[in-house]
């Protein structure tokens, strides 16, 4: 169901939570933007006001102003797009991850916030917001393509989801892991760790692809008790994540615990 047209109209502006997806028209693979969508839904059930702030390949942001930052994964063509406008806000960007800004990132997303990552064979300057680097062992080029399940220790429930990626991710020392990997199959970050993703102040980076958050409530609902608390930290109002009331995901984890069983 679509959120309420009035909270969508930003009405609400001042107290609404605000969500600035970042390049929906390029990373958006698998539906990761269906992840923004989930975090509309939960907010909207609650009857907490939030915007959404789609910006566009060529449109800018200011991120002084936003409480939850999501950025998904796409292909390296759309992805090298993003990663120019990307590193165009890197100053600014950066000061909102050290300001304790939150942040959801996704595979060709996730990649970007590190010192480096692979287009085909050429490497790209990343952002270097997060320690971290991508690149592809050796001369083998076979993607990571499988259902995961992590175990993070930010959450009491497993975390289901599906990567597709060529990129090896590894994370600098004392760097830690978004979860680790406790399915059979799956890889997350490279072919040896175990581990997927990133957990750096309120980012949370991973390879596990859309709609992560729907088969993840959890999840969800992690990312938005620290958007609700920034947003008390960024305009001294509203009720922080004490406005997270429970929601009935009953159907949800019964989902995601079948995932798991099967994975
Ligand atoms: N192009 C990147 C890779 O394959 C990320 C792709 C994606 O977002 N699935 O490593």
């Amino acid at each position: 169901a679509a959120a309420d047209p009035l909270q969508m109209e930003g009405v609400s502006a001042g107290s609404s939570l605000v969500i600035a997806h970042l390049f929906p028209d390029l990373l958006n693979l698998y539906g990761d933007g269906g992840n923004v969508r989930i975090l509309e839904q939960r907010l909207a059930w609650r009857g907490i006001p939030v915007q959404v702030e789609r910006v566009r390949h060529g449109q800018s942001v200011d991120l002084s102003s936003v409480d939850l930052v999501v950025l998904g994964g796409g292909p390296d063509r759309e992805q090298r797009l993003a990663s120019v406008e990307l590193m165009r806000m890197r100053d600014d960007l950066k000061a909102y991850v050290e300001d304790d800004g939150v942040l959801l990132a996704v595979c060709g997303g996730y990649q970007i916030l590190g010192y480096e990552w692979l287009l085909g064979d050429e490497v790209v300057k990343g952002l270097g917001i997060v320690d971290m680097t991508t690149e592809r062992p050796g001369t083998s080029a076979d993607r990571l393509i499988d259902n995961i399940v992590l175990r993070s220790p930010l959450l009491a429930q497993p975390i289901v989801g599906y990567e597709n990626h060529a990129g090896r991710t590894h994370l600098g020392t004392g760097v830690e892991a978004f979860g680790d990997v406790v399915s059979a199959g799956g890889h997350g970050n490279n072919d040896d760790d175990r581990r997927d993703g990133v957990r750096y102040k309120n980012v949370i980076g991973t390879y596990l692809h859309g709609p992560l958050l729907a088969k993840n409530p959890h999840v969800a609902d992690d990312l938005l008790a620290r958007a609700l608390d920034r947003h008390v930290k960024r305009t001294g109002k509203g009720a922080g994540r004490a406005a997270l009331v429970p929601l009935d995901d009953a159907v949800e984890l019964a989902a995601n615990e079948e995932l798991c069983k099967r994975f």
